[in-house]
């Protein structure tokens, strides 16, 4: 309605144009800036955006590089269950808090940050699991520096290790292998080594590029070591931030307590946070009351790379959501009125991730240049075979990438990686967990499901070339 009276047109003939890019659009629908741009191209308008069109989350203010210092890294821990994860997290933090600020009492809030002996600050993020990780990246959070990838040294790679390095490698975050439990008497770490040249991943002691480090969560032998090759990847990494500015930061975790409100922690990743900072996350704004370290203990500030709880939002973020202070309340909820105004919209409009049937409509706008696919099944072999045919479908203005296949059940974390890669995952013989199916309702992925190889390769070929039918 409103592009329809700036164009002075009518509605209808908006909604034909719309049509005939192959989007359904209600009256009041919002579009995005590209179907904007489009639109009004097919009136013979170019479309310029002002400030205000863009919200402020698009203006990101450029800090000069003489405001710039380093900051310490933010680490994950992932890898199998049972491989020392909770381990390996309770250890550092139990044994690196310092002398200052001892007499806190360890708070579990999702994130917390250390100083290794040499006074070098890492913080961590306290939820180990790719689960977390991707589920954060699948909302646009990129929090992760450096990834720590447990695995056991009396097991083998397994499922979740394959899956936690494929995470790490989309997200395009470094890995450091710790090879844990080496105090048993049948680790045999050498056996993970090799296992991880089979997969590509050469460690540095064999030659390759891949820090790794042999490690007991337990004794703590080798967690020393493992930090440093953290801080070494860190240094490489260059991580820069302005503690002068106004603070940004991401949303770890949020809850209501009983006494205090809605809590969040925050990994604050520029400027500074300070009581009584007008601050914004999600759709909830408000003042920062209070905050607390990892020790319970009261802070007045928060600095690039540290984790903070904090008090005073108007409601819970979620995991994942950009925190960032402004500086009038107004404006802060302004912001968090519009974004509650397009997510209730958002939540009624059209698919939101990629199927097989969207590809003919991004085709249509120019949009569409590569289909992202998980691929599961019940063996090895179809799941190979399927995957090079799909790969051979490639041409020069879509490609088709296979971010991730494997054997087994189609899994929450196979439909979290779709969300965050914006892919549709295809089963070969093999269906979905109850609450992978649950998930991909709710995140609005697509999973299809195929008894027969020709099928799947003849569907993906038809979709990419612009033919496939939609199913009623
Ligand atoms: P997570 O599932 O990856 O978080 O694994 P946990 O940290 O819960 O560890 C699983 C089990 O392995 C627990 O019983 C730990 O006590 C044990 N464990 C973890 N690290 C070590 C280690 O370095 N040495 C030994 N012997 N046991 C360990």
């Amino acid at each position: 309605n409103d592009l329809a009276s700036l164009l002075d047109v009518s509605v209808n003939e908006i909604i034909s144009v719309c049509m005939s890019l192959g989007m359904f659009v209600s009256i009041n629908q919002r579009l995005d800036a590209e179907a904007i741009t489009i639109i009004a191209d097919e009136f013979g308008y170019e479309v310029e955006f002002t400030k205000a069109d863009e919200e402020e989350e698009v203006e990101e203010v450029e800090d000069s590089p003489e405001d710039l210092g380093d900051r310490a890294p933010i680490v994950t821990i992932m890898g199998h269950v049972d491989h020392g994860k909770t381990s390996l997290l309770d250890y550092i933090r139990s044994s690196k808090v310092t002398s200052g600020e001892a007499g806190g009492i360890t708070q579990h809030i999702g994130a917390y940050d250390v100083r290794t002996d040499n006074g070098d600050k890492i913080a961590f993020l306290d939820t180990p699991g790719h689960e977390a990780f991707t589920a954060m990246r699948a909302r646009g959070a990129k929090i992760t520096d450096v990834a720590i990838i447990v695995i056991a040294a009396d097991d083998s790679i397994m499922p979740q290790t394959k899956e936690a390095i494929n995470h790490a490698q989309v997200a395009g975050v470094p890995m450091i292998f710790a090879i844990n439990k080496i105090d048993k008497p049948n680790a045999n770490p050498n056996k993970i080594k090799e296992e991880l040249a089979n997969m590509n991943l050469l460690v540095e002691d064999w030659g390759g590029k891949y820090q790794s480090q042999e490690i007991s969560a337990k004794t703590g032998q080798g967690v020393d070591e493992l930090l440093e090759k953290v801080l070494l990847e860190a240094e490489i990494l260059e991580l820069k931030a302005n503690p002068d500015r106004k603070a940004m930061g991401t949303v770890v975790e949020a809850s209501l307590d009983k006494g205090r409100g809605y809590v969040s922690t925050v990994m604050i990743q520029n400027g500074t946070l300070k009581i009584g900072d007008i601050m914004l996350a999600g759709q909830h704004y408000g003042r920062v009351k209070a905050m607390f370290d990892h020790l319970g203990q009261k802070v007045q500030e928060a600095e690039p790379s540290t984790p903070v709880q904090v008090l005073g939002l108007s409601g819970a973020p979620q995991a994942g959501d950009i925190l960032k202070v402004y500086d009038t309340e107004r404006e802060a909820r302004e912001i968090a009125n519009s974004r509650e105004q397009i997510n209730r919209e958002q939540s009624m409009r059209t698919k939101k991730h990629i199927t097989l049937d969207e590809i003919g409509r991004r085709l249509a706008i120019g949009s569409f240049k590569e289909l992202n696919i998980i691929i599961k099944g019940d063996v090895d072999g179809s799941v190979e075979a399927l995957s090079d045919s799909l790969l051979k479908l490639s041409k020069d203005e879509v490609s088709v990438n296979i971010i991730h296949k494997g054997v087994g059940q189609i899994s929450e974390s196979d439909v979290l990686l779709a969300s965050a890669s914006d892919a549709i995952i295809l089963g070969f013989q093999v269906r979905p967990s109850s609450s992978a199916k649950r998930l991909a309702e709710q995140e609005e992925i697509e999973i299809r499901h195929y008894s027969i190889i020709y099928d799947a390769i003849n569907q993906i070929k038809d979709a990419i070339e612009g033919m496939l039918e939609p199913e009623f």
